[in-house]
């Protein structure tokens, strides 16, 4: 199968890119540029797929949530109720199918780089993938058969409880401590009053970080069952994290699901995207020759 030159936008909740590619190995051209109002930031994406994108066959775009990607819904292609400042209830994707008239993919930033993961990146073997990422929030993309799971909505694990062990009283603006709330990293650097980037590897914020994720990660994996959890996103970059989660995932399972990949192989089921920072940006390209193809 040859595949299409497509347009990705992933819109994050601090920076957005663009990217024109038939894959990891085929980006013509990426740009990013900081996530402003929608009015600054959806003709800022018109104008990439007026020049330097103005070749693809189709766009994909991987967006912050909640959004809604019912594509019989009237409000398809929207983000929604996002605490985002001016971003609630923002038309998105029929607006650049209406401007630039081409086919347009929608779905969440975290469905899209799970996508872009199972195409080309760690998860290429498996149908049921986990994409969790740790940055501002917390997000997954959940894939069953290859396909991102969409029901009532679509999943928002970053808003799941977990049982909290300290008095902090959390960043969700919704829910306080909910998981995001206590684990993400406006959330570190809330009760710490240090960035995550700033706090040193010995400083106890690590050790509960890593049992916050263990959590709830072990909460996805007793729901969703997938067979690969990826992991990414700015938190995980602090390198002597992602041992510590695969520990404390290993000890919180206690045997109970009984299978090597909580256990002796953890290495090998929670992992960092082989896509790096591009599995977003890639994943809505997927996205986009998924509708060509379909
Ligand atoms: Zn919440």
């Amino acid at each position: 199968m040859v595949s299409k030159l497509c347009g990705g936008v992933e819109t994050g909740g601090t920076w957005t890119v663009c990217a024109l590619a038939t894959g990891p190995d085929d980006i013509h051209v990426v740009v990013e540029f900081p996530t402003e109002s929608p009015g600054e930031t959806v003709p800022r994406v018109v104008e990439f797929f007026r020049g330097p994108g103005s070749a693809a066959e189709a766009i994909g775009i991987g967006s912050f949530g909640p959004v809604d990607a019912d594509r019989s819904s009237p409000d398809w292609g929207s983000v929604t109720t996002t605490p985002k400042p001016g971003w609630q209830h923002t038309p998105v994707a029929t607006v650049l199918r209406d401007r630039l008239e081409l086919p347009v993919a929608f779905d969440t930033d975290v469905n899209a780089a799970a996508l872009g993961e199972h195409r080309w990146g760690a998860g290429q073997e498996v149908g049921n993938l986990c994409y969790l990422t740790v940055g501002t929030g917390i997000g997954a993309g959940l894939l069953v058969g290859g396909e991102p799971v969409r029901g009532l909505v679509h999943p928002e694990v970053g808003h799941i409880r977990i049982p909290v062990s300290d008095s902090f009283a959390g960043v969700c603006p919704v829910h306080g401590n909910c998981w995001e709330g206590v684990a993400s990293g406006v959330a570190i650097a809330s009760r710490w009053g240090q960035s995550p980037a700033e706090l040193p590897d010995d400083h106890p914020a690590w050790a509960l970080e890593a049992e916050y994720l263990a959590l709830g990660i072990l909460s996805i994996v007793l729901v969703a069952s997938p067979e690969l959890v990826v992991i990414g996103g700015g938190v995980m970059e602090r390198a002597p994290l992602l041992p510590l989660v695969r520990e404390r995932l290993s000890a919180l399972n206690a045997g109970y699901l009984e299978t090597p990949r909580l256990g002796d192989e953890v290495d090998a089921y929670l992992v960092p995207p082989a896509l790096g920072d591009r599995a977003g940006v890639l994943g809505a390209v997927a996205l986009a020759q998924q509708l060509l193809e379909a």
